[in-house]
């Protein structure tokens, strides 16, 4: 016993407080009944992908379904991969969309919530201090096989053909004396700390998965690295660790994690801590020639999360969609509650599927202009406005002129029971609206394939001769009409159709002559009210300019 003790602060040098201090310092959360304790736990590599965007989104749906608590935590434990403002990059993904964690990191150095630290290169002590508990249970060794050890043991596991691997027989260092411990510890040799598996390589665990359900696997054997040689933990440890202490009730998480659960569970017993709840959530999928495979960070630009805040997609929009991948009943429950907000869905870890979803960008894009067709003129402005002081500085300038105006052009064919759904994302508004400004309008002079340009010369002379761009819908269109007939077309699209070879052209001709003279465009949302924002002068000029074009 007193060779434990002396070998075990020798071992864990300076680690004076305890496991129980430890308990004390963190207790159990004062939460109500059935509230979900979850959280977003990636390394801070500098980059926010969808992948892990994905799964964050169901950590804050599930805790904000039954009031719980949904926290940030910083694994932070393998240096060689953490970027410089790694952590601003998480933050800033996940506050383009909306998933601010209500506890733990904040910014790059500050966080809050009582169950801190959050970035776990700040936990080492406590970490240490279980290690070091486990080690005096017997359920923990130092090794101090060295790289080279090792490699000689995979060569021998290979040659014998046997599973590879630190356990069992083959885990020398679970056999030294404390003698020999100390003689290793005294000639200052570097060691890892490992646990002592209790595996039994016969038997199962079993266990419940809240999406895939009852999962049976082999039980751990590997007597598994807890703290290297640094005394920095593996992750695997420190997650024990830390969701033990942060008091998670739910770890939900990529399913490249399943593997690692009967690694978990032999932990969590071996600390004495009660096991959360797991859920292990299918990757995003991508189809592609037909056949399906993972969305991938280098293949696919879309996987970066990044992607969409750049190509201003709404935040709306794209947890609108997520969740259609999320909860299966979340497209009928759209449906009868067109404008309730997303919070409002009675999310279902149950209804999650098992196998990955197709993540289709197509959809997305639908998706998207179902969202900012419901969107008021004023937020339209807002978004647009804000996406665009970011990513396109000179469409910035040009809303801010004249935020009225720029309203105005949002509020055509907005509203009612009909909005027009033609816009997905920030980025195609300026486009979509170029007509709207002269300092970026550039008129093209293209023309219908059955129209010649004498013809349009004609329709817009005539035009020109009748046009006001404050006439009401009914006055302005009864006018396009009458210039129909003198010049061959009809304004009747239905006897146009019946007798082609009698007219040049119909009504939806000469207007839209008038239309890409005004625009350049072929479509475009409501002409009446377009005409009306350019008001008289910009109509009459650019009709003029077109009329001239057609006449050279
Ligand atoms: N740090 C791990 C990751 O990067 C966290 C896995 C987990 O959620 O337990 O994915």
């Amino acid at each position: 016993m007193e060779d434990l003790k002396l070998l075990s602060n020798l071992i864990f040098k300076n680690i004076f407080v305890g496991p129980e201090e430890y308990e004390a310092k963190y207790p159990p959360r004062a939460l109500p009944p059935g509230a979900c304790v979850t959280r977003f736990a990636p390394s801070p590599t500098g980059f926010m992908h969808m992948g892990n965007m994905f799964p964050a989104f169901v950590n804050k749906l599930i805790s904000g379904a039954t009031q719980g608590v949904f926290f940030l935590r910083i694994e932070d434990t393998d240096k060689k991969r953490e970027v410089e403002d790694g952590v601003t990059a998480i933050l800033k993904g996940l506050a383009a969309f909306g998933l601010e964690p209500d506890e733990g990191v904040v910014a790059e150095d500050e966080e809050k919530g009582a169950y801190g630290p959050y970035k776990q290169s700040q936990r080492r002590e406590i970490y240490q201090a279980f290690a070091k508990k486990l080690y005096e249970e017997g359920k923990a060794y130092p090794c101090f096989c060295t790289e080279e050890e090792l490699n000689d043991l995979r060569q021998e596991q290979e040659e014998e053909n046997v599973n590879k691997g630190y356990y069992g027989p083959w885990a020398r260092c679970s056999r030294l004396s404390f003698e020999e411990q100390k003689a290793a510890l005294d000639a200052g040799k570097p060691f890892v700390i490992r646990l002592r598996s209790a595996g039994d390589p016969e038997k199962r665990i079993v266990f419940k998965d809240l999406i895939k359900g009852e999962i049976k696997m082999p039980q751990n054997t590997m007597d598994v690295v807890l703290l290297k040689t640094d005394g920095i933990p593996t992750y695997h440890f420190a997650h024990a660790v830390d969701d033990h202490l942060m008091g998670t009730t739910h770890v939900i998480r990529g399913d490249e994690w399943i593997s690692s659960v009967a690694l978990h569970v032999e932990l969590f017993a071996a600390c004495g801590f009660k096991l959360p709840k797991y859920a292990h959530i299918a990757p995003l999928m991508k189809e592609e020639d037909g056949s399906r495979r993972k969305l991938s960070k280098r293949l696919d630009p879309e996987a970066a999360v990044m992607y969409f805040v750049e190509k201003g997609y709404p935040k709306e929009s794209v947890l609108e969609y997520l969740l259609t991948l999320i909860n299966s009943n979340f497209e009928q429950w759209r449906s009868a509650n067109r404008t309730a907000a997303l919070t409002d869905f009675p999310f279902k870890i149950k209804k999650m599927s098992a196998g990955g979803a197709l993540f289709d960008l197509v959809k997305l894009n639908d998706v998207s202009k179902n969202v900012i067709s419901f969107m008021s003129a004023d937020e339209v402005y807002d978004k647009a406005l804000a996406w665009a002081r970011e990513y396109d500085p000179l469409y910035h300038e040009l809303l801010l002129a004249d935020p009225d105006y720029s309203k105005k052009i949002f509020a055509i064919d907005r509203g009612g029971k009909k909005p027009r759904k033609d816009i997905a994302l920030w980025s195609e508004l300026k486009d979509y609206t170029v007509y709207f400004f002269d300092e970026i309008y550039e008129p093209q002079y293209d023309l219908p394939d059955n129209i010649s340009p004498k013809d349009a010369a004609a329709i817009l002379e005539s035009y020109l001769e009748v046009f006001n761009a404050q006439d009401d819908r009914e006055t302005w269109f009864s006018k396009i009409k009458d210039i129909c007939l003198p010049l061959g077309f009809t304004p009747n699209v239905k006897e146009y159709r019946k007798n082609p070879e009698a007219y040049k052209g119909h009504v939806g001709h000469v207007s839209s002559v008038i239309r890409l003279a005004l625009t350049s465009r072929q479509n475009t949302p409501d002409l009446h009210s377009i005409i009306a924002l350019l008001g008289n002068d910009r109509a009459r000029q650019r009709l003029g300019d077109a009329l001239k074009y057609h006449s050279k």
